[in-house]
């Protein structure tokens, strides 16, 4: 959460971080500001409430020539979404400005002592006590700004990225990191900053990680400097990063959230690309085969993850019970590491998230890797922290994701999550060869499979239009689709604002039902598997009650049809595919219901992607 970009070298930086601005606004768009310092040296912030095209607008009148800037766009987290809780921060001087993504958990102790040493303040955020902070200790050291933030960083509790710029320098920005992404983009004789690569790879290839509790000077025409809190040597981690601009852009649809649930066709091919010999019908994941004993003699795997990314987990559960025989626990990994959990060395700690970014998980995975136990990364963006601090892991490979509205990472997370289970049940001997291959050859035929179920779009939309009326809706699944039936009320409520709620099927009759009457409509995944029967009975109760249900079923059951208002065809594969299948048109009808309810379906009120607070 939070967005920030900087740039130093020889351009212009306020075009180069606003564009980079625009592509970080999946992280917040509460605010956005900018800082630049120009070539005299003088160092001015504009800043202003709402997305980045106001600030655009804002700034279109202004100077804001510089070759040295920093920007932000703010999911707000201390102090209420205004101009003056926008960063940048000027510090009291007006010497210093920062950006912050994080939450600095002492600021009230701090911002206390320095309100005894005259520091007055202007916003509510955590943030502006760190330009504070980091003056006070550079006037009383009388020392550099990289010296004055690392004396001034050893004193904060939270999770920062920070860059500052500073009166009078117009070549250097100096950032540090704890527990927020953030990349340096290194160019020709220039440096940009980003807590996303996407966000800036117009312009370089190559990306230096920033690891926790590093500070670095980015100065122009010089080599990075990288140091530890503790002033030692930091370890610069270059990499490079293919990816095309095409996948940052919306390609013709009118939101990201469309373009990429249409996608999953292709990023599903994207997943298991290398990973499946259509021959054999072998699976390989490297992750996996380099660790075999790991896989063999796991006592238990653990899931640790947050959101949609949970609710893969949960899917991952069965699939991982059902096809490798080994007991599997999935936890948010927010209560997991507040928790004092048990864990095992034999335990294997898979955390599973999108922008391997995600705070609670990160520390959720230190947990388990202090206890010994292997751990693992199911992770989208390449180079991200999970990916980095794991074991070993796979990557999803979807591409990236901009609609805060997770889509196409949630079927490459189950997808990962079965090739997995392949891979292991054929080491264990849990699956005969028989079983293995039918998995393998629907799992082969699922971009075919979900072109299908996207080729009813259309359907879904109008059966959208019909319900935009609803405040409530409750979704129903059993097995594998218990999960899918939770994430379908997931991405209703995140885009529409509708309340949504996801139960076991069998569940209902122990409370939820007491909610149904005609207003309330109620979404069955009622797909082929051995409680089919009995879902279709739980329809018939709700049915009994006036509710008015939407099931969907595979092509032509007569049976389900029967006891449904409105049908969502699909086709049929193996059972431990089918959340794949079947969240589609669930996404599809949270779509279409938010743009009928003229929601801002990319953008949603009080959320952003990638939550890297806690
Ligand atoms: N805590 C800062 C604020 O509220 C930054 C928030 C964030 O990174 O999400 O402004």
């Amino acid at each position: 959460m939070c967005g920030i970009v900087g740039y130093v070298g020889d351009r212009d930086a306020c075009p180069i971080i606003i564009k980079g601005l625009k592509r970080l606004e999946y992280r917040g768009y509460d605010s956005a500001g900018v800082a630049i310092v120009n070539d005299k040296g003088e160092l001015n912030v504009f800043k202003c409430k709402g997305k980045v095209s106001g600030l655009e607008e804002f700034i279109s009148e202004k100077d804001t020539r510089g070759c040295v800037g920093i920007a932000h766009t703010r999911w707000a987290t201390h102090g209420e979404p205004s101009d003056r809780n926008a960063h940048p921060h000027y510090s009291a001087s007006g010497n210093l400005a920062l950006i912050h993504n994080g939450i600095i958990e002492n600021f009230r102790v701090l911002k206390d002592a320095l309100i005894q040493n005259g520091y007055t303040f202007k916003s509510s955020t955590d943030s502006e006590v760190l330009v504070n902070l980091i003056e006070y200790v550079k006037q009383s050291n009388d020392c550099s700004l990289e010296e004055a933030v690392r004396l001034a960083l050893k004193q904060v509790v939270g999770a920062y990225a920070i860059a500052v710029v500073e009166r009078g320098n117009n070549s250097r920005i100096v950032a540090a990191r704890q527990s927020s992404p953030m990349v340096i983009g290194i160019g020709k004789g220039e440096y940009f900053l980003s807590s996303d690569a996407a966000s800036i790879i117009d312009y370089t290839n190559d990306f230096a990680y920033l690891n926790d509790g590093e500070i670095a000077v980015i100065e122009k025409g010089k080599d990075l400097e990288i140091k530890t809190l503790d002033n030692e040597d930091g370890h610069l981690d270059i990499r490079r990063l293919e990816l095309s601009i095409s996948q940052l852009e919306k390609g013709g649809y009118p939101h990201f959230m469309l373009k990429e649930i249409h996608e999953q066709p292709n990023t599903i091919v994207d997943c298991i690309r290398g990973r499946i010999n259509p021959e054999t019908l072998e699976v390989y994941l490297s992750g996996v085969a380099l660790n075999k004993e790991k896989f063999l003699n796991a006592g238990r795997i653990i899931f640790v993850a947050c959101g949609t990314s949970w609710h893969a987990s949960l899917i991952g559960e069965h699939i991982f019970e059902n096809m490798c025989r080994i007991p599997v626990e999935v936890e948010y990994a927010s209560e997991f590491r507040y928790r004092n959990p048990i864990i095992r060395k034999d335990d294997i700690v898979i955390a599973v998230s999108q922008s391997g970014e995600t705070a609670d998980t990160l520390a959720a995975l230190e947990i388990a890797k202090k206890a010994g136990a292997f751990v693992y990364g199911i992770c989208n963006a390449v180079g991200s922290s999970i990916a980095r601090v794991t074991d070993s892991g796979t990557y999803i490979h979807v591409g990236p994701e901009i609609g805060v509205a997770s889509t196409k990472a949630f079927t490459g997370q189950v997808t990962v999550m079965a090739m997995m289970a392949l891979c292991i049940a054929q080491m264990k001997g849990t699956m005969t060869e028989e079983q293995r291959h039918a998995v393998v050859r629907d799992m082969l035929r699922l971009p075919e499979i979900t072109k299908e179920v996207l080729s009813t779009d259309s359907v879904i939309a109008d059966l959208a239009k019909i319900f935009t009326y609803a405040h409530n809706f409750i979704y129903l699944g059993r097995g594998y689709n218990y999960p899918t039936a939770l994430e379908g009320a997931l991405k209703l409520k995140e885009i529409s604002y509708i309340h949504a709620e996801g139960y076991p099927a069998a569940e209902m009759k122990h409370g939820p039902i007491a909610l149904i009457d005609t207003e309330m409509p109620t979404v069955v995944i009622a797909t082929p598997d051995h409680t089919h029967d009995k879902t279709v009975s739980n329809m018939e109760e709700i049915k009994a009650r006036g509710g008015k249900i939407i099931a969907v079923m595979a092509h032509g059951d007569e049976h389900a049809s029967k006891s449904a208002d409105y049908v969502i065809e699909v086709p049929v594969c193996s059972e431990c595919l089918m959340p794949i299948v079947v969240s589609i048109p669930l996404q599809l009808l949270a779509y279409y219901i938010a743009v009928y309810k003229g929601r801002n379906v990319d953008q949603p009120r009080n959320l952003a992607k990638s939550v890297t607070v806690e």
